[in-house]
């Protein structure tokens, strides 16, 4: 158990009206699939500027969809950043695909698409790209080279709804783009997750492989035609999203500007106090986007300290400051070593990655605990100047 006074790194924001909602599904007729699930499909689909949203059971399920709609399979590559949940990899390997790692932009910590441009062989099929910590990717070069090199752009948008690119929703410039809704995320819905598109087709290969594979639509039938007949027509799994999720969704989708205003803010103070301060550097931030800011990462500037970063955060840990690493390079876990990949392959992630730590953000947090972050921070990176 933590500390009365531990300032965890991310925590939901839940008022009476989203209990409220789940608790008017619960009096309902729908448990799972009625009209929330599809409504909180589409409001996804509008916050993120694309025709069509997938409501769908948890982040990694829609990227497992994306991944089966985009026909990726066994022989082909996707490329990928190191620096992200295991879940942006493993949705490649869970179609028998191949992740491949591109190395970091060092500034945005976002995939580097020179980097991309270099990892592409005549096996690769799409590059999936994570807009880190809620800071939209390089849209124009990435889109620049899918095209030209012929690959889907899939973007891992779980730290990223509400985010924009060059004024627009930055969910709207990928071909697919996924959604969590896992509780440290700016939306929560327990477990929950979307995908959003503007291509019909891809939509509709998503809902079915949400729900088995199963077509309920007469028009699509290839071999049956009574009315107790729906029609198994690919492999899907059990990917649905329960409706009273999708009522908790719905309802936190309204306060998601509040959401993101408190956000900006405390990420604004965050780099007010810390930007000058000897010993950490604060998250370089693009003119192109405006971040969504899932997470705010300090990179300790080592060479100024007399410790590393495990030290710091046992030290800020002990003060009761839940500061977080975000993330381990994915093909240093144990999993992806025993499928060959060895450290080395990204090296501008692999430095990023010893210097890294993620402080306590999210929007229910009181300025008493801003402050005390701030303090905190402070006092232990100072007494560890060189
Ligand atoms: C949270 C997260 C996921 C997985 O989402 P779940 O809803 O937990 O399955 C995938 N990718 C990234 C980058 C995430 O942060």
């Amino acid at each position: 158990m933590n500390k009365p006074d531990f300032i965890p790194y991310a925590k939901q924001w839940i008022d009476e009206d989203d209990i409220q909602a789940v608790v008017d599904i619960l009096r309902g007729d729908f448990l799972t699939t009625g009209p929330s699930v599809a409504q909180f499909g589409e409001a996804v689909a509008q916050v993120a500027g694309t025709k069509y949203g997938v409501a769908i059971c948890n982040g990694t399920a829609a990227l497992h969809a994306a991944v089966a709609a985009a026909g990726i399979g066994p022989g082909d590559e996707v490329i990928t950043s190191p620096i992200t949940f295991v879940a942006s990899a493993n949705c490649a390997l869970y179609v028998g695909a191949t992740p491949v790692f591109a190395d970091i932009d060092p500034r945005t910590y976002n995939i580097d698409p020179v980097d991309v441009e270099r990892k592409i062989t005549a096996r690769t099929k799409a590059i999936i790209q994570v807009h880190f910590t809620g800071q939209p990717c390089d849209m124009d070069r990435l889109r620049e080279i899918a095209t030209r090199r012929r690959l889907l752009l899939i973007a891992d948008g779980a730290h990223a709804i509400g985010a924009s690119y060059k004024g627009k929703p930055a969910g709207s410039f990928a071909d697919m783009t996924t959604y969590s809704f896992h509780p440290v995320k700016q939306v929560a819905t327990g477990e929950g997750g979307a995908i959003v598109t503007d291509n019909l087709e891809l939509y509709e290969k998503m809902m079915m492989f949400r729900s088995h594979g199963i077509t309920r639509d007469p028009a699509k039938f290839r071999f049956g035609h009574q009315p107790w007949y729906y029609e198994q027509q690919t492999l899907g799994l059990n990917y649905r999203m329960t409706d009273f999720q999708a009522a908790l969704g719905l309802s936190q989708l309204k306060k998601l500007p509040m959401f993101l205003q408190r956000r900006r803010e405390y990420a604004k103070r965050y780099t007010e106090a810390f930007q000058n301060m000897p010993g950490v550097a604060t998250p370089w931030q693009s003119p192109d986007g405006e971040s969504a800011w899932h997470l705010y990462i300090l990179r300790l500037q080592l060479e100024e300290l007399n410790v590393g970063r495990d030290q710091i955060f046992q030290e800020l840990w002990d003060r009761g400051i839940g500061v977080n690493i975000h993330y381990i390079p994915v093909y240093y876990h144990a999993y992806y070593r025993d499928l060959g990949y060895a450290k080395g392959l990204c090296p501008q992630a692999e430095k990023l990655f010893e210097a890294m730590l993620t402080i306590p953000l999210y929007p229910a947090m009181k300025e008493a605990a801003l402050e005390r972050v701030i303090e905190t921070i402070q006092a232990v990176v100072k007494s560890h100047l060189r």
